[in-house]
């Protein structure tokens, strides 16, 4: 399709530049976990993989979570249109999307997302397939298609299969399920507080936190508990034990990402518990064997790090013909525009980002002027064209660590 006036015709479906760009400051941007001090998310007792260590116990932020940051990718077609997308990663993320995946991009044909995500993934498997190199691969790949969106004039729902629904009802996910109740999402779910290293104890204090929480919401609300990758197969299985009769819905990456054969040991033990997990895990390759081993109830992508939009359907494909749900792990409207669209894929989770986990903030801060927001407990998605995200730069502070060749 061309576009423009006399001679000076413009070949709208060209990529002519891509740039990577830091965003300063915190609790903006793609990255969960570059949070102002104090966060609920970053500073309060969460069982996390460094709980081993007493000196890295209280705090995430204490082992560096959140030191990566956010990054901000632009692609610009030869009119000028500009897709954006954030993501997670920082300045290695921009380090290899300007000096080693811009290549793929510049002078392509902006249509062939297939293709470049391909070259990308192929190109980096010497040093990635999984991780860092996965996100920045992901926020390109959501920037391409944020591109695609405006150059069409097309909501991305509309691009990959349309609506199945009108509107998405989430789950909230921060320390106030009870809040969360009030605020009208169908469910809350917690970090776990301790982990294997607090011994008995602990344990008896993880379950006198979800046990209280359950007596605030009622016999009959949704509560889920994430494990952020800290357990083992002994301690989710005693974990298990423990809440069942306070009616936990899931019990969440209870598991290191790698020990899929964990996951069928305990799928084995209580196969009465919902056994979800993903977030950390990375493209269709990663996913395949946690799909086919039927050991895990809900699979849990994060569309900014397993691949981006290209990747995540893929996921879901494989998913689906293994009737296991797939619920993306946070991620705003990257995965409110998927969700829409699959016939599986039931609800989605707002992760609370406001600091004390009582109110409903947009998940990208200041970012974007005009962010959905969920209203009691349910996303909707407007026409608008891309992902429906208007960059507020004014309100951001970017900078641009590398440039090109
Ligand atoms: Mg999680």
């Amino acid at each position: 399709m061309r576009a423009g006036l006399g001679g000076n015709v413009v070949d709208r479906f060209k990529i002519v530049d891509v740039r990577a760009y830091l965003i300063g400051g915190r609790d903006v941007g793609g990255d969960y976990h570059k949070r102002a001090t104090g966060h609920w998310i970053t500073d309060t007792l969460i069982s996390n993989p460094m709980s081993v260590y007493p000196d890295y116990r209280e705090r995430r932020t204490s082992w560096g979570i959140g030191v990566l940051g956010s990054v901000l990718v632009e692609i610009e077609a030869a009119d000028g249109t500009i897709g954006v997308a954030t993501g997670m990663g920082g300045e290695p993320a921009c380090y290899l999307i300007e000096r080693h995946f811009r290549r793929f991009l510049v002078d392509s044909d902006p249509r062939d997302t297939a293709r470049i995500w391909d070259q990308m993934f192929r190109a980096s498997m010497f040093y990635g397939r999984k991780g860092l190199t996965m996100t920045a691969v992901s926020v390109v790949d959501l920037a391409l298609w944020d591109l695609l969106g405006r150059l069409r004039g097309e909501p991305i729902y509309k691009m990959i299969g349309g609506a199945v629904r009108s509107s998405l009802p989430l789950y909230c996910t921060g320390p106030e399920p009870a809040v969360y109740q009030e605020l009208g999402f169908f469910g809350g779910k917690i970090p776990l507080p301790e982990g294997p290293a607090d011994g008995p104890a602990g344990l008896k204090r993880n379950i006198e936190r979800v046990a209280a929480i359950r007596e605030e919401v009622g016999p009959d609300y949704p509560l889920m508990i994430d494990c952020y990758m800290s357990l083992d197969v002994p301690y989710a299985i005693a974990l298990a034990e423990a809440v069942r009769p306070l009616g936990v819905y899931w019990l969440e990456e209870v598991l290191h990402p790698d020990d899929q054969e964990g996951h069928r040991l305990i799928k084995n033990a209580c196969p009465w518990m919902k056994w979800t997990t993903g977030e950390h895990e990375y493209t269709r390759y990663g996913f395949r064997n946690l799909i086919t081993a039927r050991s895990v109830d809900i699979v849990q992508p994060d569309v900014m790090w397993v691949g981006g939009l290209t990747e995540l359907l893929r996921v879901a494909a494989l998913a689906n013909a293994y009737d296991i749900p797939v619920v993306p792990h946070g991620s705003g409207a990257y995965s409110y525009h998927f969700c829409m669209t699959q016939p599986q894929v039931i609800f989605g989770e707002y992760v609370n980002i406001s600091p004390d986990g009582r109110s409903v903030a947009p998940v990208f801060g200041t970012m974007f002027k005009n962010e959905a927001i969920p209203v009691n407990g349910t996303i909707t998605l407007s026409d608008e064209p891309g992902f429906g995200l208007e960059l507020n730069r004014d309100a951001i502070a970017l900078s641009r660590p590398y440039n090109g060749t």
